[in-house]
């Protein structure tokens, strides 16, 4: 046997199908959870897969699933002793290392991160900024909802007759943006507004409005490149919040958020919300950023703290004099077993939200302006959204998660499938669906796609409390009270313990962790 394989390989599973020996059938772990064998090997030219890849993710999934440490050798120390190390190089890492060096200039500290490159989501803020201003201006009617495609373009003022759905259904959507009557004509606005947090926006549409099932299934993605779930997980406090139809009759003050509005929907009533004092460490020496290095331990100890990382082969320890975890939230269990166990099911509850962003490079965008649009929604299909960015670079969205079990479970079912999905699948249904758009305007994904890039974000957008789902919002107590607390020598930062889908919770979380072990 030539093929190389890791010792990472073996965490993930990836080399059962190659070895097919009794150790790596343990290393496979629980079945269904590890990813899918084909992944390894799958590269034809132009097709990357970037991200949570299987690499990124393979010693993670190897500890949560107890594998890890049955394959390591004993750690091996490096002898290396800083003042902080960080666990997690996203954005709130990186601003705790920056905080801790602004305080403390003469400092030695250490960032690890599991991915191949820094930054961590804020790689993806700018594709954000940009679909949050910008609505799309056409809706793909697919084929997986209503049996053929139709391209339905907004701007046209008729466009609710090019929907192909029962003219009984039509007249339900023209309703819902043009005329909806007070739904709760009995009711103050406070009520009005409890009665909305206490519903899905599937629910307020079939429910309250009453609209005809093909409204609900045009409408569903609405809220899936924001949020990576639909509105079947969406709520409908937020849906009224982000100017969705259906709430012009209840007369409610839009001037100001509800209190039931999630954090980062309440933010968008605040000039200039969206950008923060975005931190990185000085480029000096004086902080290290080792990539691909997950930590894979933090323990407190009684002169300094160890933290252990894989660096590819093996476990290496250095000291700390302090940790911060700016990891996702959901892993801290594991890396520090020691923690009491309402923490350890506080930081569990913390499920990130899985989402895809591919960036297609085009030979040209003659086929868009041929099609007249430049943004648009599916109703069904693998990708949700589609965007062309002059000159010719094509963005799309899908969003794993499955919303009809709501945003934590569906996120973890919707992962689950993630992994399993074949990298051969994610390329196929982009090339089809470009195809099934732009086709008929001339595009040949063959002759025109030149490269594309996937970046699998298995664990993407920081779960908010939101309502209907967590009836405890906004006035507490919260998990994320319970999961941040300092544990010895180690802090927990990272947006997740906010918690805040936000740049700025991000750095906020980050510096509430320097402050705490500055105390
Ligand atoms: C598509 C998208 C676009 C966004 N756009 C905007 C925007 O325009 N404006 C805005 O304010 N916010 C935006 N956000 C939100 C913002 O980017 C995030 O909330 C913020 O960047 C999160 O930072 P973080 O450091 O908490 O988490 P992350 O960026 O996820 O960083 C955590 C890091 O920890 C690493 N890690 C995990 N486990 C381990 C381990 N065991 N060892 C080492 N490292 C580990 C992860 O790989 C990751 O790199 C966007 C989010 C998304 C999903």
């Amino acid at each position: 046997m030539n093929q190389i394989i890791s010792r990472r390989d073996f965490f993930d599973g990836i080399a059962v199908s190659a070895l097919g020996s009794p150790v790596a059938r343990v290393a496979h772990g629980a079945p269904g959870q590890a990813e899918t064998p084909q992944n390894a090997a799958y590269g034809p030219r132009g097709f990357t897969v970037r991200g949570d890849t299987s690499e990124a993710l393979s010693v993670p999934h190897a500890l949560r699933d107890g594998r890890f440490w049955a394959h390591a050798d004993p750690p091996e120390a490096t002898g290396e002793r800083y003042d902080l190390v960080v666990a997690g190089g996203g954005r709130s890492g990186m601003s705790a290392a920056a905080e801790w060096l602004r305080r403390d200039p003469g400092a030695a500290v250490l960032v690890l991160d599991n991915h191949d490159e820094a930054a961590g989501q804020a790689r993806r803020d700018a594709l954000r900024r940009r679909i949050r201003q910008e609505r799309p201006d056409g809706v793909m009617c697919d084929a997986e909802t209503f049996g053929a495609d139709t391209l339905v373009r907004l701007a046209s003022p008729g466009w609710a007759d090019e929907v192909p759905i029962a003219e009984r259904a039509r007249r339900d959507l023209r309703m819902l943006h043009e005329d909806p009557p007070d739904w709760f004509p009995r009711l103050s606005a406070e009520e009005k507004q409890e009665r909305l947090a206490a519903l899905t926006y599937s629910e307020f549409l079939l429910q309250v409005c009453g609209v005809h099932p093909d409204v609900e299934r045009f409408c569903r993605t609405m809220p899936c490149r924001e949020w990576a779930y639909d509105t079947r997980a969406f709520g409908a406090i937020d849906a009224w919040g982000a100017g969705y139809p259906g709430f012009g009759g209840l007369v409610l003050d839009r001037d100001k958020p509800s209190r039931l509005n999630s954090p980062s929907v309440r933010q968008e009533w605040q000039a200039g919300a969206g950008e923060d004092h975005v931190a990185t460490p000085p480029s000096d020496g004086r902080a290290r950023l080792r990539l691909s290095s997950p930590v894979v331990f933090a323990r407190d100890g009684a002169g300094a703290a160890t933290v252990g990382y894989f660096d590819g082969h093996q476990v290496m320890t250095v000291e700390a004099g302090s940790v911060i975890l700016a990891c996702w939230s959901a892993v801290v269990p594991y890396l520090v077993p020691e923690l009491p166990e309402d923490q350890r099911r506080a930081l569990r509850s913390a499920i990130r939200v899985p989402l895809l962003h591919a960036t297609v490079r085009v030979r040209d965008a003659r086929a868009w302006r041929r099609l007249g649009v430049l943004r648009v929604r599916w109703t069904g299909a693998y990708w949700c959204f589609c965007e062309l960015e002059s000159p010719a670079t094509v963005h799309l969205l899908a969003a794993p998660c499955r919303s009809e079990l709501g945003p934590g479970a569906g996120a973890a079912a919707g992962r689950r499938e993630l992994v399993r999905t074949p990298y051969g699948r994610l390329e196929h249904t982009i090339r089809d669906q470009l195809a099934r758009l732009l086709g008929p305007a001339g595009f040949d994904p063959a002759a025109d796609i030149e490269a594309i890039t996937v970046d699998r974000w298995g664990h993407a957008n920081t779960p908010e409390y939101c309502r209907p789902w967590h009836p405890y919002y906004p006035d507490g107590p919260f998990p994320a009270d319970v999961a941040r607390r300092k544990f010895g020598r180690i802090a927990i930062a990272g947006s997740d313990s906010a918690p805040v889908g936000r740049g700025d919770a991000a750095v906020s979380a980050a510096l509430r962790a320097v402050g705490e072990l500055a105390r």
